[in-house]
């Protein structure tokens, strides 16, 4: 188990946060949206206790995509990079994208959803976790 909090931030350094309880669960994205915002085969995000995430710096430096039937997008405006989604019901519910944290994050990912839109150039690695076609069941 990691020290809490867990601390992680953008690629400019403009935004930082911090999570105050363990991570919930893990997995990778191979949706077609995640692909666009990547510029990648897939993402990997790591979902928060409820009300665990803390904008410590840089809140003013946010922005997100609004998709009309998804989570938000968020990234910081000044280097694009991604931070994490958010849902448009409930704030609390919010994932971050694994490759902000600044130290090991204690949760490695158990799934792979949306497999059914991965990218045809890179094959999805055979590494035993369980793969579903469309969103992962409820975790
Ligand atoms: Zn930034
Ligand atoms: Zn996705």
């Amino acid at each position: 188990m990691p020290d809490l909090p867990l601390t992680g931030g953008c690629l400019c350094g403009g935004v930082r946060y911090e999570v105050t309880e363990p991570l919930v669960s893990a997995g990778y994205c191979h949706c077609t949206r995640c692909q666009r915002r990547t510029g990648s085969a897939a993402a990997v995000s790591a979902r928060v206790a409820p009300g665990s995430l803390r904008i410590t710096a840089g809140e003013e430096l946010l922005s997100s995509w609004d998709p009309p039937d998804g989570f938000k997008k968020v990234f910081c405006s000044a280097c694009g990079g991604a931070l994490f989604a958010q849902s448009p019901d409930d704030p609390d519910v919010v994932s971050v994208r694994m490759g902000t944290f600044d130290s090991d994050p204690g949760v490695r990912p158990t799934y792979r959803q949306f497999t059914a839109y991965a990218a045809p150039w890179e094959p999805i690695p055979d590494d035993g976790l369980p793969r579903y076609p469309e969103r992962v069941p409820q975790q």
